[in-house]
């Protein structure tokens, strides 16, 4: 048995959480430590090491990879610099307007310090990126759709924790059936993000407040729930502990194309994901193995899913693969 590959967490929210658990299932990987801004973490396997954060820097021979669980908002951007100089990294950075910027930043480090860094994975981007691109280079002539959800929107259901008179509630980003099976049956409509899905909210009421005005000030609010079919419940504080507390999401790329004599080509991927962050956090861990093979082969810089070929995120070795799923 060769060694396994040492692996380190930074940051410790969902995502952190969610790749602890992802870590324990691989044959091949170890977790040294989990290091946080907050210091010490409460983790779920007690004898995990937690260090604070400015100790990471002692660890450099100590860890093969870092997976870099921070928000996309504000610490990716200043911890994937900071840390590509020191380890092989990968992370979940999902603003995908900034991916090109984020990307040129991190490059610069990595290939300066020699280590390897993948960026943007997960499912979007991560696997569903891999999917559009596949369907685009084998049906050119074609057009690709990515539906999200169903799926627990965080900056939705806190645009309608803000209305007057709610006290607690989410909302879910849902498909529209009826534009899917248009471009399942290969119609190829011009559809906008409004056309392409539905809101749903789940509302707890203040004492006293007015549900029909409420629910009237949801669906009008510009920008969030205007352009949408938007749906309304009101549900006790009960029912929102009970039902609500998860984060599932997911969603279809669906590619309809044409090919030679203008036979209609349809591909369809698609995730039903019962909790978002231990699911990206599995799609982050398969990828640390990804980085750990590259950077032994020399390989360094940033890099993306585009970048690396399947092989290298499978625990088993190149002759299994090509023996069990060839
Ligand atoms: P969280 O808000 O749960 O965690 C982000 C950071 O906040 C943590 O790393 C942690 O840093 C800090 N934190 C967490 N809990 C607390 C707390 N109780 N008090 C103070 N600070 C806390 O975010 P998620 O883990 O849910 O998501 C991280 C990012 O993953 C998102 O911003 C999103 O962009 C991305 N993502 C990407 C996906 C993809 O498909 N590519 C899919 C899903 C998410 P520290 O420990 O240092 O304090």
């Amino acid at each position: 048995m060769t060694d396994k590959i040492k692996v380190g967490i930074i940051g410790y929210g969902n995502l952190g959480r969610g790749a602890e658990r992802a870590i324990s299932q691989q044959p091949d990987m170890e977790l040294v430590a989990v290091f946080s801004r907050r210091g010490t973490v409460q983790t779920f396997d007690q004898h995990v090491k937690s260090v604070h954060i400015d100790e990471a820097k002692n660890f450099q021979d100590k860890i093969d990879v870092m997976i870099l669980c921070g928000g996309s908002a504000t610490d990716l951007p200043e911890q994937t610099p900071q840390f590509a100089a020191m380890f092989n990294t990968v992370d979940s950075f999902d603003t995908h307007a900034n991916i090109p910027e984020y990307y040129e930043s991190v490059d610069q480090v990595a290939q300066a310090s020699g280590k390897t860094s993948v960026i943007s994975v997960g499912w979007d981007p991560g696997l569903f990126s891999i999917n559009r691109v596949m369907s685009e280079a084998v049906l050119i002539d074609g057009n690709t759709y990515t539906f999200w959800g169903k799926g627990l929107s965080q900056g939705h259901s806190d645009a309608v924790r803000r209305v007057e008179g709610v006290k607690a509630g989410v909302q879910y980003t849902i498909p529209s059936e009826e534009a899917m099976d248009r471009v399942r049956a290969g119609e190829n409509p011009e559809l906008s993000t409004s056309e392409k899905h539905k809101r749903e909210c789940f509302i707890v009421l203040e004492e006293g407040a007015n549900a029909e005005q409420v629910a009237e000030t949801i669906k009008t609010m510009p920008n969030y729930f205007a352009d949408y079919d938007t749906a309304v419940h009101f549900i006790t504080e009960e029912e929102l502990d009970r039902d609500h507390t998860a984060m599932p999401h997911g969603g279809f790329v669906i590619h309809s194309g044409k090919t030679g004599a203008g036979n209609d080509q349809i591909v369809e991927f698609s995730l039903k994901l019962d909790s978002n962050p231990e699911f990206t956090a599995s799609v982050l861990v398969a990828y640390a193995r990804a980085a750990y093979r590259l950077h032994q082969e020399g390989q360094k810089g940033a890099k993306t899913v585009y970048d690396i070929g399947p092989g290298y995120i499978h625990p088993a070795s190149p002759a299994e693969l090509r023996k069990n799923f060839l």
